[in-house]
């Protein structure tokens, strides 16, 4: 039996209708941005495998660091206990995030950040004695899928089957270029008209909506108004977190500060599955008592796994290097070159740029769904020619890990082209 086939008896994949879905690619190999399947067929990796990977696969020097560590402590439980690795992972953040983070919350993915971030935010009023149980969120935003962060992702086909068990979320408008005042007065009115904890958002990119930008002075009139009104703001830099938008931070553009950062994804540079969520001391300070009853009662087994520290210590320092700062540079450059050549095509609506991040939305004669026509066969088509690509609908993204070669990015831009003029 190919992997292939053993796959299909055993394994059940995310985001998959096993009845009609294709049958997976068995990989076998992955090396900067290049992948191998079984069959020795070769892929660039577009979309650093959904994002996570910025430095390039089986990469030399995270394994060493990881390895060290596996020999050294691989793991020790993080209740009562703490570790060298998990201490200067904070000391790292805190000196790389935006000032006000103070405190450093692990947890094991992006979905397990967001949800200790909207618990906080609600139990933060719960300790101080004040009704707020309401989360705001943009309209299509992904947050993940464990309950909460479900709660407050917008994209309706993955939650429609639990409707009316979640925690209490109102949606408005992301302030597009154009739409600001929209989104302004949404908001407003939706903390006049309840009671708010916390409003969580994908800073100035929408990941899983497609690559959806907004502009950081909108953002920064956001959170003026949360913070205005008391309500704690949440990014969720999960996708957009370590230099993907140019900076290392997308909040980085952005002029206000929000009160809590959700990481993970390029955080271990796409090696260990690990995660944070970060804090102002304002937020600490509420949980801080006599009172056992007020502290946070969330925990996950692997929390802090020093592993997984080793892991994000070597990416940082990765990142922060001239050589991969260059990297992201050139990226953005050869992307916004891209973007000026295909920009008026008369098959494309539009194309935008932010850091290594472009995206094209390609007219199509119906309302295109997310896992639609074009979507496959577009998704077909880039597998074929060997570039791995997963178009949102009629919307294809480029996140390519940060060192992509100028040659296998002209290939991806090239077999973009052709796919534009394909459907
Ligand atoms: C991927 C993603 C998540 C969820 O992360 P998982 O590790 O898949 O649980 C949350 N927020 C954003 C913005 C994401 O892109």
């Amino acid at each position: 039996m190919t992997l292939t086939e053993k796959d299909s008896q055993y394994l059940w994949h995310p985001y998959t209708q096993h009845k009609t879905a294709q049958t997976p690619i068995a990989i076998s190999r992955g090396e900067g941005a290049l992948l191998w399947d079984e069959n020795g067929k070769e892929y660039i990796d577009a979309i650093a495998s959904w994002w996570v990977n910025p430095f390039g696969h089986s990469n030399k020097f995270i394994a060493d660091a990881v390895y060290k560590q596996l020999t050294t402590l691989e793991h020790v439980l993080f209740g009562g206990f703490t570790h060298e690795p998990a201490i200067k992972v904070a000391e790292k953040l805190i000196e790389i995030l935006p000032k006000n983070q103070q405190k450093i919350f692990f947890s094991d993915n992006g979905s397990t950040a967001v949800e200790v971030a909207i618990k906080v935010a609600l139990q933060y009023f719960f300790n101080k004695n004040e009704k707020r149980t309401t989360i705001i969120a943009f309209e299509n935003a992904f947050h993940g899928d464990t309950f909460a962060a479900m709660a407050a992702s917008g994209i309706s086909f993955y939650t429609q089957a639990f409707q009316g068990m979640f925690i209490d979320v109102v949606r408005i408008p992301v302030p597009i270029k154009g739409q600001e005042q929209a989104s302004f007065d949404a908001l407003t009115n939706v903390i006049q008209n309840h009671n708010c904890a916390g409003f969580i958002f994908e800073p100035l990119v929408q990941g899983a909506a497609g690559m959806v930008m907004y502009e950081p002075e909108a953002l920064a009139k956001l959170i003026q108004i949360c913070a205005a009104n008391k309500v704690l703001t949440i990014a969720d830099e999960v996708m957009t977190g370590f230099g993907k938008t140019g900076k290392t931070f997308a909040m980085d553009y952005v002029s206000e500060e929000p009160d809590m950062i959700c990481l993970s994804k390029a955080l271990t540079g796409g090696t260990i599955p690990m995660a944070i969520t970060t804090f102002t001391q304002d937020i600490f300070d509420a949980f801080y008592d006599d009172d056992i009853n007020k502290a946070l009662f969330h925990g996950h087994t692997f929390t802090a796994n020093p592993t997984g520290c080793a892991a994000v210590l070597a990416s940082i320092d990765l990142l922060q290097t001239a050589e991969m700062q260059a990297n992201i540079e050139r990226i953005n450059a050869s992307h916004l070159e891209f973007q000026k050549k295909i920009e008026n095509h008369s098959k494309v609506i539009t194309a935008r740029t932010l850091g290594v991040i472009f995206a094209v939305e390609i007219k199509s004669d119906s309302e295109e769904s997310y896992y639609g026509s074009m979507r496959t066969k577009l998704y077909n088509f880039f597998i074929e020619n060997g570039v791995v690509l997963r178009p949102v609908g009629n919307i294809v993204y480029i996140l390519p890990p940060y060192i992509m070669t100028n040659e296998q990015l002209q290939k991806v831009y090239k077999t973009i082209e052709e796919a534009i003029e394909m459907v």
